[in-house]
C-alpha cells in the first residue's frame, strides 16, 4: 500500500548521527503529483475536517498547510522556543539527551475545539504527545493525528492512541 510514495522517500543512513536511517521526505516534495497524491490519502485517511490543524514545526509545517487547504480549515503552528511573536504557551520535552520546546500563540486555539495533529514522521512519539498536550492545555480536544511515515517498533503511534488520539500515516518502515 502506497508503494508509490515509499518509493519517494529517500532513505540517508547515519544521519544525523550513527544508526539512525533518516526519512528524508525532500525527495517525495519533488514530485509534484506524488506530493499531491500525498496529500488527497492524508486527506481520505483523517475523514471529517477537524476544526483546525496543528502543524509541529518544520517539516510538519509542509503537510498541515497542505492538509489545511485540502479540508478547508485554518493552521495553528507548534514552533520552536521564541520563534512566535506574540504572547506564547509552551511545554518542555525530553529528548534522548536533553530537552526541548515548543510553544504556540496562547490564543491560537478556542477551548473545546478539535484539533488534527500533523507531522511528518512519528517515532517515539515524544514530539507529538507534547503537541497534544499543549494544545489539550488550552481547552482544545485532540480527536486524531496525520503522518506521512510511522516508525512503529518505536512505538509513538501506540503512545498517542494509549492517549486517546486517532493516529494515521500512509507508510511504515518496520525495523527500527
Ligand atoms: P519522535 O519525537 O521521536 O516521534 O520524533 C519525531 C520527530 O523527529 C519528527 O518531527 C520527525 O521529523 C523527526 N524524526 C525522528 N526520527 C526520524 C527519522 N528516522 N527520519 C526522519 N525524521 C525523523
Amino acid at each position: 500500500m502506497n508503494d508509490d510514495l515509499r518509493a519517494l522517500i529517500r532513505t540517508i543512513p547515519d544521519y544525523p548521527k550513527p544508526g539512525v536511517q533518516f526519512r528524508d521526505i525532500t525527495t517525495l516534495l519533488l514530485d509534484g503529483p506524488g506530493f499531491a497524491a500525498c496529500i488527497d490519502r492524508m486527506a481520505a485517511a483523517v475523514g471529517p475536517a477537524p476544526d483546525l490543524i496543528a502543524a509541529i514545526e518544520a517539516r510538519g509545517f509542509i503537510f498541515g498547510a497542505a492538509l489545511a487547504q485540502r479540508l478547508g480549515c485554518g493552521l495553528v503552528l507548534l514552533r520552536k522556543q521564541n520563534k512566535l511573536p506574540g504572547r506564547v504557551t509552551g511545554i518542555n520535552y525530553a529528548l534522548e539527551y536533553g530537552q526541548d520546546r515548543i510553544e504556540m500563540h496562547s490564543d491560537a486555539v478556542t477551548p473545546g475545539a478539535r484539533l488534527l495533529l500533523v507531522d511528518d514522521l512519528i517515532a517515539t512519539g515524544g514530539t507529538a504527545m507534547a503537541g497534544a498536550q499543549l494544545l489539550q492545555s488550552a481547552g482544545a480536544i485532540v480527536t486524531s493525528a496525520a503522518f506521512v511515515i510511522d516508525l512503529p517498533d518505536l512505538g509513538g503511534a501506540a503512545r498517542l492512541r494509549a492517549a486517546g488520539v486517532a493516529v494515521s500515516a500512509l507508510l511504515a518502515f518496520e525495523g527500527e
